[in-house]
């Protein structure tokens, strides 16, 4: 082999890994790659393989020398052949020998036994296995030291780089099923997920990261000035609708979207290349590019959100372009498939009448899927990355009922789940939803509290209109996570007031804003490795007095004459419960010094959510006046299992014995103590925990709006004397198997009803 320098191969490699940012598919670019290495290195063959984690298989990516047209078809077993085996290992594989080789799996058609002599070098992020690069020779002389040397620094070079890419192949790639490319598509059949919100949502698939894909050739029934104009004119009745119905998180939400038609260099600079006579289509087509590789290359994160208002927009206007209908330019009759989506981004989503949404990967967090939930979006996530395999158009049900995706349905499938949608909306048209009456008397006379949580004012009023006793939990983050920055005193003020008004005098418990996590203003907080296990919730307030007063201020405020309890999130000592109090007294007395009118005695509690809280409740209870578990936070923080993570969503929605005693062991602690307690988390609505914790003695159940009806129902067909058995029942389970049996006929026993 002549000697080569890797020097300048190192420094191609760097070139290239530089322009994947600017490639259109990441093919291309690991294309360019093997070429590049195999020029230098004067390799017979260059191939790099990916790993799948979710079929645990490597795939072949990219060849220079192999059969080209097997990329993206060969599949190994980690361990299998050589390049299994490289990826296993933490060293290189060398492989010499041309007779006995280690090659024992030769794939058909490869083309592999001219090259006997093989360099496998596994590509790797700390443990996480990436991938592998291989090299390989007609003569067994060909591999030394140095090529080694060079292929090790390349691979290490590239670690970083091929896991981003990776993001970027789910991203853009895998979503444009780009024409003639032979990936394999999916075209019909079931993905399973897990439901982010409820209903049922039939619509065409539209990718959210191609919504101006079009060809430039389809016909256009208008020019591109009378698209802008209606465009225009569209978004300014969107904004009059928000005024009504989400005024308190979507001041001004399309203001970016207006701005952009007003701007000559975006709207004008369209029309000025359809006046020189460049197909319209084509026209929006080039400037959405322009723009969205002008943010993306910006590295604040802000700027990401930039690019999908830039994208939203060219949507829109291609499809005025396009239509014949007034009202078109929407997503009505369209479900959205995404990798991700801001909080603002789900409400233009919804005030643009999308059907539903459906996620593969980590987008469904948290707080999207919360409010997935107040929206009335139906939303699954799976983590099957088929979804991106679907192509774009076909009939997609997002079943969050379920926690199903069907793709394509049969005929009479379909016509099954129109009918369930038919039903759903005339319940709703026909306004059935008598009231519950709040304290709900369980079939045996015990009295239980239906409470709601809150996360836009428009659920305050529904909470109000179903007859929720009190506001159990208010997320106040949600105005902060949708505007993507921190609101006024005055502002939250406002909006704080709308929620107390809307509840007419019954209490309402503010949380002060649970930023941190998987709840993070873009930007503005900063990443952390464990997120999570970071500055989240309190630490953040405690650390940012100034805005903890600005928003305990305003909660004083809006609750001067009202009943409010005010309860700070992911206390984990008494020390930050006695800290925040302290502000909350410093804030009373800076509105007295300010003459404001204010709340001089708000309730002040706590949510449980962290195990080590539930180890000080006698200490914490001689000082904190109510309890509110958590126990969306408690059981991931319990079982180690992340609320957001697909992959363990099964282990995180199983009840478990652990969480269980802990959580019979608080609420007793409480009630000797003689505090107010209440669950706010999710399963409170789960018929098999709500009777768990009726039977350990909650009488306080908080459950989001979509849920109030429901719980109050089944709250007065059990009775306690039955809730408390099967809690005990419950307790005395020492597995998750046994535990999900008892949850299991609980479950069965009262699906009828619900
Ligand atoms: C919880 O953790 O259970 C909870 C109600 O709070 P959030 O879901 O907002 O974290
Ligand atoms: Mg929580």
């Amino acid at each position: 082999m002549s000697r080569f320098d890797g020097l300048a191969l190192i420094n191609a490699v760097t070139d290239l890994a530089e322009l994947l940012g600017r490639r259109t598919t990441i093919d291309q670019f690991l294309a360019d790659l093997v070429d590049t290495v195999a020029d230098h290195l004067n390799a017979d063959v260059c191939s790099v393989y990916l790993y799948d984690v979710e079929q645990d298989l490597l795939v072949l990516r990219a060849t220079r020398g192999l059969n080209p047209e097997l990329v993206g078809k060969v599949r190994l077993a980690p361990g299998e052949g050589l390049t299994g085996h490289a990826f296993l290992k933490n060293s290189p594989v060398l492989e010499r020998n041309t007779e006995e080789s280690l090659l024992n799996k030769t794939i058909p058609d490869l083309g592999e036994e001219q090259y006997p002599s093989f360099l496998g070098v596994p590509i790797k992020r700390g443990e996480l296995g990436i991938g592998v690069l291989t090299l390989q020779y007609r003569s067994s002389e060909a591999i030394d030291d140095q090529a080694l040397r060079t292929l090790r620094a390349i691979a290490s070079h590239l670690a970083a780089t091929l896991e981003n890419a990776a993001a970027l192949y789910e991203a853009q790639e895998i979503p444009r099923s780009p024409a003639g490319v032979e990936t394999e598509r999916f075209e019909s059949g079931l993905l399973n997920g897990t439901s982010a919100s409820r209903g049922i949502a039939i619509g065409l698939l539209e990718y959210l990261d191609e919504r101006v894909n079009l060809t430039g050739s389809a016909s256009v029934r208008r020019s591109m000035e009378e698209a802008v104009e209606l465009s225009a004119s569209q978004l300014g009745d969107l904004q009059k609708r928000v005024d009504e119905t989400l005024s308190d998180v979507a001041m001004m939400i399309f203001s970016s979207h207006l701005l952009m038609l007003r701007d000559a260099s975006f709207a004008g600079r369209m029309i000025e290349l359809a006046r020189e006579g460049m197909p319209p289509l084509e026209a929006v087509q080039v400037v959405v590019d322009d723009f969205a590789r002008r943010f993306s290359a910006i590295p604040d994160p802000r700027f990401q959100e930039k690019v999908q208002d830039v994208q939203d927009l060219g949507h829109r206007i291609a499809r005025n372009l396009l239509a014949h209908q007034e009202k078109d330019g929407d997503y009505r009759g369209h479900v959205v498939v995404a990798r991700d989506v801001f909080p603002s981004e789900l409400v233009k989503l919804h005030l643009q009448n999308v059907e539903g949404l459906a996620f593969c990967g980590g987008g469904a967090t948290s707080h999207v899927a919360i409010l997935a939930q107040s929206l009335g979006l139906p939303m699954v996530a799976t983590a099957d990355p088929r979804l991106f395999a679907i192509p774009s158009g076909v009939r997609l049900v997002v079943d969050a009922e379920d926690g199903k995706l069907v793709v394509d349905p049969a005929p009479e499938i379909l016509e099954a789940y129109r009918g369930r949608l038919r039903k759903t909306r005339q319940r709703e048209e026909a306004g059935d939803h008598a009231p519950i009456v709040s304290p709900v008397l369980t079939a045996d006379g015990v009295a239980i509290s239906i409470l709601a949580n809150v996360n836009l004012v428009k659920d305050a009023r529904t909470a109000h209109k179903l007859g929720a006793e009190e506001i159990g939990l208010y997320r106040s983050e949600f105005p902060f996570l949708i505007r993507n920055g921190f609101p006024t005193e005055e502002e939250q003020v406002t909006v704080y007031r709308r929620v107390v008004e809307a509840m007419e005098g019954r209490p309402v418990c503010f949380r002060t804003m649970d930023l941190g996590g998987d709840k993070l203003l873009a930007g503005q907080i900063g990443r952390e490795d464990n997120p999570f296990l970071g500055f989240r919730g309190i630490r953040f307030l405690l650390e940012h007095r100034d805005l903890f007063r600005d928003q305990l201020r305003a909660m004083l405020r809006a609750g001067e004459d009202r009943e409010i309890g005010i309860q700070f999130p992911m206390v984990v000592s008494i020390d930050e419960f006695l800290a925040a109090r302290e502000e909350v007294n410093r804030s009373i007395a800076s509105l007295r010094d300010d003459g404001l009118a204010h709340n001089h005695h708000p309730k002040l509690g706590i949510m449980v959510e962290l195990p080590a809280t539930t180890e000080i409740m006698a200490e914490l209870a001689a000082e904190v006046e109510f309890f509110s578990i958590g126990t969306n936070d408690l059981t991931m923080y319990m079982l180690g299992a992340d609320r957001t993570n697909h992959r363990v969503a099964s282990l995180y929605r199983s009840p478990h014995p652990g969480i269980l005693r802990a959580l019979a062991r608080v609420t007793a602690e409480a009630i000797a103590r003689k505090r107010s307690i209440s669950v706010c988390g999710a399963d409170a609505a789960d018929p098999a925990m709500a009777l768990f914790y009726l039977g350990i003695g909650i009488r306080r159940l908080s459950v989001d709006t979509g849920e109030i009806i429901r719980t109050g129902a089944y709250v007065r067909e059990v009775g306690i004397k039955y809730a408390e058995e099967t809690a005990a029942r419950m307790l005395a389970a020492g597995s998750v198997e046994e535990l999900g049996v008892v949850a299991g006929e609980v479950r069965k026993r009262f699906s009828e009803n619900r």
